[in-house]
């Protein structure tokens, strides 16, 4: 049997690795249209910064593939899928015939319809190339404005800081992190980082980008005019569908998958930043790699169930201990206790005395732990005592 995975990425290389753990014979091959092995797409903001060479965020390096046997060819990208005679076909018109296929080609940025975003000095950060053309441009300038204060956009300005300035995240939605934090919470981490030299600008919508001089101005729809060197787009994620379309393969945000990563199409699995499951396109790692891993079963033969990952994220470079755990959202039938000291705040919410969700910030050394309580649903005595471990 030959298994084709279209991406190289966290959900790639968890497929081809469990498959291999469990059969030493299928023969996997992996595309990939980036020039390097696997490597860390979260730690590409460490390498941004400059401090971190890219070797250092590899993963498996050459020597895995050969090993594992696993056939990986890079800068080779696919362009379309015919589901019918089950092969894909490459941009440079080779095809390759498969008995099962993994899409596996994860997510873009996503660029939200600002007029001006095609101009020079304008970026989003998605790959070790798009961090080469941002440091390159970076060199002796003043000012960069992140438009967008998700986890990505106040990383990317913390690595930003070590080239300019002066810098700016601009943030449509009224509080930081609005998809991590509730306000109060957000509230709280602004403040610190602010202390950390980060302007923020909130409840602001970027209209239009403009050419001025050897520099750029961006207007916001308050009428605001900020000027700048440079740009940094980090509004989200789009899934890479295009290879999808015309296929009959069904898709909404994402290609959507059932619980065993099936898509409407038999033999073709998804998983990763270009899967839907249950609605959700988790964009995160973990959730990458859970559905890799058990896409890579499942087209192997064996029969593991998916359902679903926990949101989980933390912060990484800025300093600060962020943590954010499953459902924060603050509805009827969810209890909500808060602590709040000096440089610490912690908030958990509860269903029936089970965790559900929590917000830590300052501390995060129980932040495996609730994972692990919201995973096996238990109900808790005394949940109050969370606030104290
Ligand atoms: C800078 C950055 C920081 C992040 N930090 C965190 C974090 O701290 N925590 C967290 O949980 N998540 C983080 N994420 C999100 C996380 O990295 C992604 O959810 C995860 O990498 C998704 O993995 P994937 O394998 O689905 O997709 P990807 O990593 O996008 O991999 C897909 C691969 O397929 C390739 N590909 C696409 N189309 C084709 C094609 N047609 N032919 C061949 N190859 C193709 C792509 O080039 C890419 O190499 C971060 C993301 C970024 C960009």
């Amino acid at each position: 049997m030959k298994i084709i995975i279209i991406g190289n990425g966290v959900a790639g290389i968890s497929a081809a690795e469990s498959i291999r753990k469990k059969n030493k014979d299928i023969e996997i091959v992996m595309y990939s249209d980036e020039k390097y092995y696997h490597y860390s797409r979260p730690r590409v903001i460490e390498y941004l910064s400059g401090k971190v060479p890219a070797e250092k965020i590899i993963i498996k390096d050459k020597e895995y593939y050969n090993e594992n046997n696993i056939k990986i060819n890079l800068n080779e990208k696919v362009k379309r899928i015919d589901v019918n005679s089950k092969k894909i076909v490459l941009e440079n018109g080779k095809e390759d015939n498969y008995d099962k296929l993994i899409i596996a080609a994860g997510a873009s940025s996503f660029l939200p319809p600002v007029k001006g975003f095609d101009l020079n000095g304008v970026f989003t950060l998605r790959t070790i190339d798009d961090a080469d053309k941002i440091i390159k441009f970076s060199q002796n300038k003043k000012r960069a404005i992140v438009v967008g204060g998700g986890l990505l956009g106040l990383e990317s300005a913390m690595s930003l800081k070590n080239y300019v300035e002066e810098i700016y995240v601009v943030e449509f939605f009224k509080w930081l992190l609005p998809r991590q934090l509730d306000s109060e919470a957000s509230l709280f981490f602004q403040n610190m980082i602010e202390k950390k030299g980060i302007k923020i600008l909130l409840d602001k919508q970027t209209e239009e980008i403009k050419n001025k001089n050897d520099k750029l101005e961006v207007i916001f729809k308050d009428g605001e005019i900020i000027e700048t060197d440079l740009i940094l787009f980090s509004a989200g994620i789009k899934s890479n569908l295009e290879i999808v379309k015309d296929t009959g393969i069904e898709y909404g945000r994402g290609i959507k998958v059932n619980e065993y990563l099936e898509t409407s199409i038999k033999d073709i699995y998804a998983a990763g930043d270009i899967a839907e499951f249950n609605g959700a396109v988790y964009g995160i790692w973990p959730a990458a790699k859970e559905q890799g891993m058990a896409a890579g079963l499942n087209a192997s033969g064996e029969n593991l169930k998916y359902t679903g990952s926990i949101l989980s994220t933390k912060l990484k470079i800025t300093g600060i201990d962020l943590a954010s755990i499953g459902n924060i959202e603050q509805k009827e039938g969810i209890e909500v206790i808060t602590k709040k000291e000096n440089k610490k705040f912690i908030k958990i919410f509860l269903k029936d005395k089970m965790l559900t969700g929590a917000i830590l910030i300052g501390d995060t050394k129980n932040y495996q732990k609730f994972q692990d309580l919201i995973k096996i649903k238990t109900i808790l005595k005394d949940p109050s005592s969370l606030l104290t471990q």
